[in-house]
């Protein structure tokens, strides 16, 4: 870095788009070959002073050298070479017979300019190449420091949730709502939700920081985790009551349900946990049945017989079809907040009415979530809905205030 101080140099920050898609639809194997490809055409496409590395996935990194003394005539320097870069993407590639449409989105930063770090070159560059995303991919776009709010949270977000994220950290945690049984009021197993619980002393919810890791590694380590830390929760409660019997729920996003990888790391937690599936119900979104739905129960029935059951979260918010939701091997649907929390209105009663009644029909069970006063809880016990979930009985809690409820419980 200090040897690159006595001309202008770029870093290139490339990042394949929609390389997930291609990764989920034709398989791992082709992905990587994909990536040797990628990698042979880059290389071709640089001088021998330039570098060239792969920084994670599907990310590449590219330092174009000695590009001269004068900022306007590097950055003049920088597009073309950039240009040239990708137009030796245009045509498709072939893997076997698969012809793959390849395109980039390129962000590029200067340097030295005012970053304070090598770091600081590559995280402008980044900020740089999600700007390109945003203006329709397959280009490339300058850092300048006038970037929009948006950007510029996405990136904070990202770089401190990878430093959440690193071993030892404890910033991430899982919280824990009980689910009551309508009949017994008794409570018959825990969500897990995800906490950010930051250094800046602030608890985010999912909302905050969860759309900063859609697409990329990250999501993918979080996944892992929430996964890992809810079967060690289960097992550390095993360990601490006698007869401990609830059973935990862990929400499996749609990009996570669909992954290739997914049940085999499921396995992997498992036997390295001991945790037991019949213990762990899956909480999946409808979206997550919709793109391939054969391929979607052919998994659901795979995990079901090592004893997983499996829930449809936010039911009422997506497509089913009820032609659909007789194929489906789930065991419960979960009734959507925004259809309980307002049940005074004619329709919603209606609607949860109905969706009660056809669970019935599917041999489902169902649980309504955002139960905040005794008022709605009448009205479903009316219905005849099974489980409840809301404030009325608690909110999310840490593990260890979730303890005290478990004791009680067993008291009892
Ligand atoms: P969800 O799975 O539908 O979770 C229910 C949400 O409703 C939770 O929000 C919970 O705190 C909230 N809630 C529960 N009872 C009440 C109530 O009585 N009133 C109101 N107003 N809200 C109530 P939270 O924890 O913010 O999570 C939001 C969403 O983020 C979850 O919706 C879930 O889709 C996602 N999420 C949470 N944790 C994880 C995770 O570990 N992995 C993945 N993939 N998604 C997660
Ligand atoms: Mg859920
Ligand atoms: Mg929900």
């Amino acid at each position: 870095y200090s040897n690159m101080k006595k001309e202008y140099n770029a870093f290139l920050f490339f990042d394949m788009d929609n390389f997930k898609h291609i990764n989920d639809y034709y398989g791992h194997e082709t992905g990587d070959r994909l990536l040797k490809i990628t990698s042979k055409k880059l290389k071709e496409s640089i001088s021998d002073n330039d570098i060239l590395a792969r920084l994670a996935g599907d990310e590449f990194a590219i330092i174009l050298t000695n590009l001269g003394k004068d900022k306007t005539v590097a950055m003049e320097r920088a597009s073309s070479a950039t240009e040239n870069i990708l137009n030796n993407f245009k045509e498709p590639v072939f893997i076997d017979d698969i012809r793959i449409d390849l395109s980039f989105s390129i962000g590029i930063k200067i340097f030295p300019d005012n970053d304070k770090s090598p770091q600081d070159v590559i995280t402008n560059a980044d900020i740089a190449m999600y700007q390109a995303k945003k203006d329709g991919k397959n280009r490339f776009h300058f850092f300048d420091s006038q970037l929009d709010m948006e950007s510029k949270r996405y990136l904070k977000i990202k770089n401190e949730l990878k430093y959440a994220l690193q071993d030892g950290s404890n910033e991430l945690q899982l919280y824990y709502q009980p689910k009551v049984s309508i009949k017994t009021g008794k409570v018959v197993g825990f969500e897990a939700l995800l906490r950010w619980d930051r250094l800046d002393g602030q608890l985010y919810t999912p909302d905050k920081f969860l759309f900063a890791t859609i697409g990329n590694t990250l999501g993918l380590k979080l996944n892992r985790y929430v996964i890992l830390s809810a079967c060690n929760q289960l097992i550390e409660w095993k360990k601490m009551f006698k007869d401990f019997n609830m059973r935990v729920s862990i929400n499996i996003s749609a990009e996570q349900f669909s992954n290739e990888n997914f049940e085999k790391e499921l396995f992997e937690i498992i036997k390295s946990t001991n945790a037991d599936p019949t213990m762990i119900d899956l909480e999946i979104v409808e979206d997550a049945l919709l793109k391939d739905t054969q391929k979607a129960i052919a998994s659901i029935n795979r995990l079901k017989e090592l004893g997983f059951t499996f829930s449809i979260d936010d039911f009422g918010t997506g497509y089913s079809s009820l032609n659909y939701l007789y194929k489906l091997p789930v065991d419960a649907l979960k009734i959507d907040k925004s259809f309980v929390m307002n049940i005074f209105k004619e329709e919603n009663a209606s609607i949860v009415k109905m969706i009660i009644e056809t669970a019935k029909l599917f041999k489902m069970k169902t649980i309504a979530e955002g139960v905040e006063n005794k008022e709605i809880l009448e009205y479903l016990k009316k219905f005849g809905c099974d489980e409840y979930q809301g404030y009325l009985f608690s909110k999310p809690l840490p593990p260890k205030e979730i303890e005290e409820i478990i004791a009680k419980e067993y008291q009892t």
